[in-house]
């Protein structure tokens, strides 16, 4: 297949370029277009076939739900069994923006889109283009990240190109994506409000809305057998580099010499190590591979940087890589939840 890309502006896509996209979601094929979060790989929601095709593309194990993006408040009501009055109150705080909302599906959604659950996972993106897309496809649009399954989720077109190249009709290049970490994901269909995936819209500020919110134990510590998590996706291996990744936590000093004792042990045996921290930590470490995220202690500069970081350690061959920690507050939690799926839990601490 030959993917043709094309480019937009932050704001504007032509409109013979809009209209093409709209018709390749129409027929059943698949776009991958930019959103405020990570870049998504789009498909007609109401389509199993499309569905289907958006798992092949990816490599994704098809019981990894997708998550259902609409445009505007009165697509929700024929996705949705019942809209919980929480369901209001969130979407009308955090819609259009980067929250995903879980309620019971509609007959009108396909299982294939769900990955077989009996509910449905719906986001509105306050992208311009992302909405302008799903306005010209007429239908709502399921997308999940627009990465090979098991990689770093795309934060740029040029990550989106390097995986599915050729394996998807069209990819919309909007530059670099604001957040740069996946939506936060809420469960509505328990008794309280439930976090499954922290992202921007922090548990503070759900909290602050909703009077209570639970978060699922599997946000912070590794998915096992009596330890189920409710979104699926928690179960596989995510946003992983080549290379083996360690956290080291800790005081600063301790960290910085930590990493570079571990990484001058992997020199003497000719291996080559990449650390991914913030500047004020790069100032103290001497490492052959260094990706800066940002400044000390700000979440979203490690938002918006840390799967491109975990990409390059790859293209530049690091053999084994060391991360700074954040706290797990505010987008730190986001941010802390994908570092540590990426290097599988393991975690020094110093
Ligand atoms: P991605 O779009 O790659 O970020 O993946 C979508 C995420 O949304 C996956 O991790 C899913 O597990 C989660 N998700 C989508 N639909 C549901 C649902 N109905 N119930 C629970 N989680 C869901
Ligand atoms: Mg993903």
């Amino acid at each position: 297949m030959v993917t043709k890309i094309i480019h937009a502006d932050r704001e504007t896509i032509t409109p013979d370029d809009l209209a093409e996209a709209g018709e390749i979601i129409r027929g059943g094929g698949l776009v991958a277009f930019p959103t405020e979060t990570v870049y998504g790989l789009g498909g007609n929601a109401l389509d199993p076939d499309a569905s289907a095709r958006i798992y092949a593309a990816k490599g994704r194990p098809s019981d990894n739900p997708l998550i259902v993006h609409i445009a505007d408040m009165s697509e929700l009501a024929p996705l949705a069994n019942e809209i919980p009055p929480m369901a209001k109150s969130l979407a009308g705080r955090w819609w259009p923006g980067p929250m995903t909302l879980i309620m019971k599906k509609s007959p009108a959604v396909p299982r294939a889109t769900t990955g077989g659950l009996e509910t449905v996972a719906v986001r509105m993106p306050s992208h311009p283009v992302a909405a302008a897309l799903i306005r010209a496809a007429g239908v709502p649009i399921a997308a999940p990240s627009a990465n090979l399954s098991g990689r770093p989720s795309p934060t740029s077109a040029s990550h989106v190109i390097e995986d599915l190249d050729g394996r998807v009709d069209m990819i919309i290049d909007g530059g670099n994506s604001d957040i740069g970490l996946e939506s936060t994901i809420i469960d509505l269909t328990g008794e309280e409000p439930e976090l499954l995936r922290p992202g921007f819209v922090t548990i503070e500020e759900i909290r602050a809305l909703t009077g209570s919110a639970g978060v699922d134990p599997a946000v912070f510590a590794p998915p096992s057998e009596d330890l189920r998590p409710k979104a699926p996706g928690m179960k596989y291996r995510h946003y992983a580099p080549k290379a083996p990744l360690t956290i080291v936590e800790g005081e600063a000093e301790a960290v910085a010499a930590r990493i570079g004792g571990l990484c001058r042990e992997a020199a003497a045996s000719g291996k080559r190590c990449g650390v991914i921290c913030s500047r004020q930590m790069a100032g103290r470490i001497d490492a052959p591979l260094i990706r800066i995220l940002g400044e000390e202690g700000s979440a979203d500069d490690a938002a918006r940087s840390l799967f491109a970081a975990l990409r390059e350690m790859d293209e530049k061959e690091a053999d084994l890589i060391y991360a700074e920690s954040l706290p797990d507050e505010g987008l730190g939690m986001a941010v802390m939840n994908r570092l540590r799926k990426a290097a599988g839990y393991n975690i020094i601490r110093v």
